[in-house]
């Protein structure tokens, strides 16, 4: 078996479609197609030049689950989910054949086409995550109101009132994110234009969401370490988050990327604001005022 997935590096994509007459023939291996077990159709990125840039070179494909040739290996299971009966599938294709209506866009389209899907999916990931971050900072202050132990609530305790602080500052400040990016998002309608912050919103949710469950859970002492409570659910939500649709430390490098494009290096020998020479040089700017002051005196 080749390496059956890229993962987060696309430009190892392998699975080829490979046009025959008026049909594309698939070959190759996808991981973690989310769904596929459930889907009428799956979304298969293939590579379609493989002697030109991967960026060019790829396109994707609409192919109904029940072509022949479609084989789902393994439906892999998110932690706690029962084994071989999860929502991810392994799918191995095997000599698949599609019509040339199959194509989606154009040939050569698919990073386009996938970087315009995950913009919007990533900012919608941002907000089912305020979501839930909200819910577990609902439930850190309703225990926080109700338990009393050593004579006091826990809402009275202030390593408590730090949690719930903390939590708050966290989650009002990615809401706020959030909502600032969807509004970039409408303003632009270039998803292109938006990157540098809607991937800085994907690094920003894994720890907020982690951060927040976890307090919560820890307030809730035992019970908030069992599976009647939801609390790992949201935490393990958090460590998805950090993966799906492409790893925290990815969309950092994206980041900073993006944010040195609006920065110069210097050949001077010193920093830009070194402050002898920004002082001679307000000196020089000012140097009428100064003597009209001095003047003054
Ligand atoms: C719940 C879930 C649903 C998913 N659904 C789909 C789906 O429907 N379709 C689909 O195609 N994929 C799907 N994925 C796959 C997802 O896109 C990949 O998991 C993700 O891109 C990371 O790839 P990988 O798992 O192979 O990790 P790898 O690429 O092996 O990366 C592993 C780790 O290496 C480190 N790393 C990787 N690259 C770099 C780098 N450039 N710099 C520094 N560190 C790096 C990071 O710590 C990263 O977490 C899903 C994943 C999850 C968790």
């Amino acid at each position: 078996m080749t390496e059956p997935h890229a993962g987060a590096d696309p430009t190892q994509f392998t699975c080829r479609a490979v046009k025959d007459g008026d049909e594309w023939v698939i070959d190759g291996w996808k991981y973690f197609s989310s769904n596929a077990k459930t889907a009428s159709f799956l979304i298969v990125m293939c590579v379609t030049n493989p002697d030109i840039n991967p960026y060019q070179g790829m396109s994707m494909f609409l192919v109904p689950t029940e072509t022949p040739g479609v084989n789902i290996v393994r439906n892999v299971g998110l932690y706690g989910e029962p084994m071989n009966e999860g929502f991810h599938a392994l799918i191995h294709y095997e000599g698949v054949r599609v019509p040339a209506e199959a194509l989606l866009g154009g040939e050569g389209q698919a990073f386009a086409i996938a970087q315009t899907r995950l913009g919007g999916g990533r900012i919608h990931h941002g907000m089912r995550t305020i979501g839930l971050a909200q819910k577990a900072l609902d439930m850190l202050c309703e225990r926080a109101l109700s338990r009393e132990t050593q004579g006091s609530l826990l809402a009275d305790k202030q390593f408590v009132q730090g949690y719930i602080a903390d939590s708050y500052a966290q989650l009002v400040q990615f809401r706020l994110f959030v909502l600032y990016t969807a509004w970039e998002i409408d303003k632009y309608d270039d998803y292109k234009k938006v990157r540098k912050d809607i991937a800085t919103a994907k690094i920003v949710m894994p720890t907020m969401l982690h951060d927040i469950a976890w307090r919560a859970m820890q307030v809730h002492g035992a019970l908030g370490t069992t599976n009647e409570m939801p609390f790992f659910t949201m935490i393990h939500g958090a460590a998805v988050m950090g993966l799906a649709d492409g790893p925290t430390e990815v969309h950092k490098v994206t980041v900073a990327r993006q944010v040195l494009r609006d920065h110069r290096g210097t050949t001077e020998m010193f920093p830009t604001e070194w402050i002898p020479a920004r002082t001679d040089a307000a000196r020089e700017k000012y140097a009428d005022l100064l003597e009209l002051e001095v003047g003054n005196l």
